[in-house]
């Protein structure tokens, strides 16, 4: 089957995702553009980090609680758009949910930190590269300047504590972040921080040139095969217990494969 819209430009650590998990979700999303629904998660996920994002536009002493909470109604409007509240379901019950979740993450956050004694560098930042023959792009949480002058690149997680298979993979995306920060500053970030915004949890490891080989390593190999798959035509559907937070389901279904729901 050959298609119609070119391969995207770069290939993202999520899309990356999705490719290791299902070459066909790859496809329905980066090759097809189909769009894909909005989730509760991602939603209220992109409301907090708009909020931390303002945040620290401030200067350091106006970082206050009382500051992000001024800045929920701004990430709020700007999120909640028509298709994504009808996505979501959003009605009074769900919004005393996000309400309250909101609040739970900022206490979370504040626990955890005291973002006015935080050295910050940059926020929200887009950086590509190719790497490896692959062309590489990411968006980064903040950049944090150490008291030693080491750079630590930061994600934040709006999602609960990874467990399992996940808890292992955690900083595979970072590792990629950090390759792509290297050389898009040529310097190289010294930490990786993940902080689990809810939860009030960090979790800090310095950046390994073996880990983060690998993980181009991986992100060559499925760029090799992306490119295959394009030329051939077919990306193969690979059904899994991940198919019930596929988006694509009912695609996959019309098309005959067996989704495991
Ligand atoms: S529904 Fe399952 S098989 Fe279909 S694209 Fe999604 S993950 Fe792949």
């Amino acid at each position: 089957m050959p298609f119609d819209k070119p391969l995207p430009a770069y290939l993202s650590p999520s899309k990356l995702n999705d490719f290791s998990a299902c070459y066909r979700k790859y496809q329905y999303g980066a090759i097809d553009r189909i769009p894909s629904k909005s989730a509760y998660p991602l939603v209220k996920g992109r409301i907090v980090h708009a909020i931390l994002e303002k945040l620290f536009g401030l200067v350091g002493a106006e970082r206050t609680m009382e500051a992000a909470q001024s800045f929920i109604d701004e990430a709020k409007a700007s999120e909640l758009t028509p298709d994504a509240m009808s996505d979501i379901g959003y009605d009074k019950a769900l919004e005393s949910v996000l309400n309250k979740e909101i609040r739970s993450s900022l206490d979370g956050y504040f626990r955890l930190e005291a973002p006015a004694e935080v050295n910050v560098k940059q926020v929200e930042f887009q950086m590509k590269a190719t790497i490896a023959e692959t062309p590489l792009f990411g968006i980064l949480d903040r950049l944090d300047e150490e008291e030693d002058g080491s750079l630590t690149i930061v994600d934040y997680k709006t999602g609960k504590l990874p467990r399992g298979q996940y808890y292992d993979k955690r900083f595979d995306n970072m590792e990629i972040y950090a390759a792509l920060f290297k050389e898009t500053h040529q310097v190289r970030p010294v930490n990786i921080r993940l902080i689990y915004v809810e939860a009030g949890h960090s979790d800090m490891v310095l950046v390994e040139g073996k880990r983060v080989d690998q993980q181009i390593g991986r992100a060559a190999a499925a760029w090799r095969l992306i490119n295959r798959f394009y030329e051939e035509g077919d990306f193969a559907a690979n059904p899994s217990s991940a198919c019930r937070w596929c988006p694509y389901t009912s695609q996959c279904i019309e098309s005959g494969v067996a989704v495991k729901l």
